[in-house]
């Protein structure tokens, strides 16, 4: 397929948000996939700091982090997102370029621990004051089981209603495809 999927669009859209020496943020550590994948794009100058309220999910990255020889240039917080203000210093603000959230539950962990928008959005708007102009956010949506349709549709609707002078905003969405396929939904700050 030459059109790309929600997952290699959604790094890619990091990769061209992130330079070698920025500070990324993973929001949903989860599993660690998008961790490692930020440390990587970051490289040895660069940090990335790490959110999730799961001990399995920071148990789980750290391993992954450190197989990989990155752990150095990360940092995982097991607490909530909301918390992205307080935890990451001041003084690399300047720095942070990308920000990711895979929303709903851990793949193979508890169903019932999933992301909820008051603190998604809280942490979407707190990062949209700390990070310089051209910071990216991306999401991304799953929304098959319940609490995943309410979180899809708060979220939408704020975003929808986000000044445009601030934010550029997409989705990116297959239309034709069954099962509630997740979406991205990409924030760059103007
Ligand atoms: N990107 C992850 C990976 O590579 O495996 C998958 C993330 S999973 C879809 C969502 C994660 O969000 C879960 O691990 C869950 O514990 C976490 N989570 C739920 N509420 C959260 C919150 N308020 N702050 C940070 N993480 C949260």
């Amino acid at each position: 397929m030459k059109v790309l999927g929600v997952l290699p669009f959604a790094r890619l859209l990091l990769e061209n948000a992130l330079s070698e020496g920025d500070i990324a943020v993973d929001c949903t550590v989860g599993n660690g996939h998008d961790t490692l994948f930020l440390a990587n794009v970051v490289g040895e100058n660069g940090h990335v700091y790490g959110f999730d309220v799961q001990e399995q999910a920071i148990e789980k990255a750290t391993e992954k982090l450190t197989t990989h020889e990155v752990h150095e240039r990360v940092t995982l917080f097991q607490t909530g997102h909301e918390e992205v203000r307080s935890l990451i210093p001041k003084d690399v603000h300047s720095k942070l370029k990308g920000a990711i959230f895979n929303l709903g539950y851990l793949p193979g962990g508890d169903k019932t621990i999933v992301t909820r928008p008051t603190s998604t959005m809280a942490a979407i708007s707190a990062l949209l004051e700390m990070m310089p102009l051209g910071g990216t956010i991306v999401l991304v949506i799953y929304h098959g089981h319940e609490e995943g349709k309410v979180e899809k549709e708060t979220i939408l609707s704020f975003l929808e209603q986000y000044d445009q002078r601030l934010a550029h905003i997409l989705k990116y969405e297959f239309i034709n495809q069954a099962n509630n396929p997740p979406f991205v939904v990409a924030i760059e700050k103007r």
